[in-house]
Formats: C-alpha cells, structure tokens, sequence
C-alpha cells in the first residue's frame, strides 16, 4: 500500500481522544459549555439524519414524478415534503440526488474531506472521511464497492461523484423486488444510510 495512506490501528481511538481533549480545552477556555456537544449530536440523531433521507427515497419509489423533480431540482422537491425546519440549512446547502438504475450505479464520496448532506443522511461516518477510502473510491470504485460487499454488474456503470461546499450529493437506490404491498413508512424501513451513499443497495423487503 501506498505509504502516505498508512494509519496506525488505533487511528479512530486517537481522533476520539483529540476530540475529547479539544472539547475540553474549548470548555475551559469558556468558548462552549459543558453541554454544546452533546446538543448537536443529539440534533444530528433525532431531528436531521437518515430518517429524512429514507422518507425522501420511499417518496421517489412511490411517486415517479416526484422522484423526477427530486433529481431536476432536489432542495425544492424536498420542500414539498414534511420534513423537519432546516433541511436547507447546515451541509444542506446544494443538496443533490443521483438515482441508480438503467445500467447506472452511482457513489458518493468527498475526496478533499467529508462533504455529506447532513439534513438527510446525518454525520458522515468514520470510514468516510478516511484518506484511504476517498483516493480508492475515486480510482478504482468498483473495487472498493466489491471490499463493501457489494458487486456492481460488470455491464452497470459506476458514476462517482465528489461532495464538496458547492454540491453535496446522496443516492436514490433502486426499489427491492417484491416491495409492490408496502407503504411508504415501510419502504423507508428498507433505505440504508449506505444505500444512499452507494456501498450498498437498499435491504430486501
Ligand atoms: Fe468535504
């Protein structure tokens, strides 16, 4: 492996136990309170996070033109849905969806640093912000998909596309077989986080 792409084991327990000491000194120097982080967190667990996404893709499978609009023009079709204040707001600015499907698979990634649409899929986990990932994800998607677990069709295209300030990008995955019965709250049931993100498809009805 590339050297420069070389980390420690114990890389994720570092960042955690910079984070820790960094909010300590923050507190400290009176800049947040004791109870800042754990504010925001608990916003990005309840009120913005995948659960909006998985409500916005459950629409799109059963709506056809929503789903139409929701490509052309996403923050306006998400507009139309009652989803909580803010979805334009924080790493929701320039939201953009990319729907799978006609031979195409699409992968979101951040190659400069984490860009993710946070009003739909929440915090970006670790792995993504990963250098690893980002520079493979760019230059050989289908196999890092394949280390996923996930095996795009040789005769399936695979389209990357680069999250950045401008645009922050998630993915329609296509609906399951035999999901024809379901409702939408059930059909949100089955959209992954990773689906949405590409390194996966949605789960089986
Ligand atoms: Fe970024």
């Amino acid at each position: 492996m590339d050297p420069r792409f070389n980390f420690p084991e114990d890389r994720e327990a570092r960042s955690a136990a910079r984070a820790r000491a960094l909010e300590a000194l923050l507190i400290e120097k009176g800049v947040i309170t004791a109870g800042s982080v754990d504010t925001v967190l608990s916003f990005f667990e309840t009120k913005m996070g995948p659960f909006n996404g998985a409500k916005i893709v459950a629409r799109a499978w059963t709506d056809p033109a929503f789903k139409a609009r929701l490509v052309a023009d996403t923050p306006a079709a998400i507009a139309e849905l009652d989803l909580p204040a803010g979805m334009a707001g924080a790493e929701g600015e320039h939201m953009r969806a990319v729907a799978n499907g006609e031979g195409v698979h699409n992968l979101i990634i951040c190659t400069l640093c984490s860009c993710y649409p946070w009003p739909v899929l929440g915090l970006p986990p670790y792995w993504y912000k990963d250098p690893t990932f980002r520079s493979r994800a760019a230059r050989e998607p289908r196999a890092v998909l394949n280390e996923f677990g996930l095996a795009v069709p040789p005769d399936v295209e695979i389209k990357v596309w680069d999250s950045s300030a401008q645009i922050r990008w998630f993915v329609v995955p296509e609906r399951p077989a035999g999901t024809d019965g379901l409702d939408e709250g059930q059909l949100a049931a089955l959209v992954t986080p990773e689906a949405m993100m590409g390194v996966a498809v949605a789960k089986a009805a």
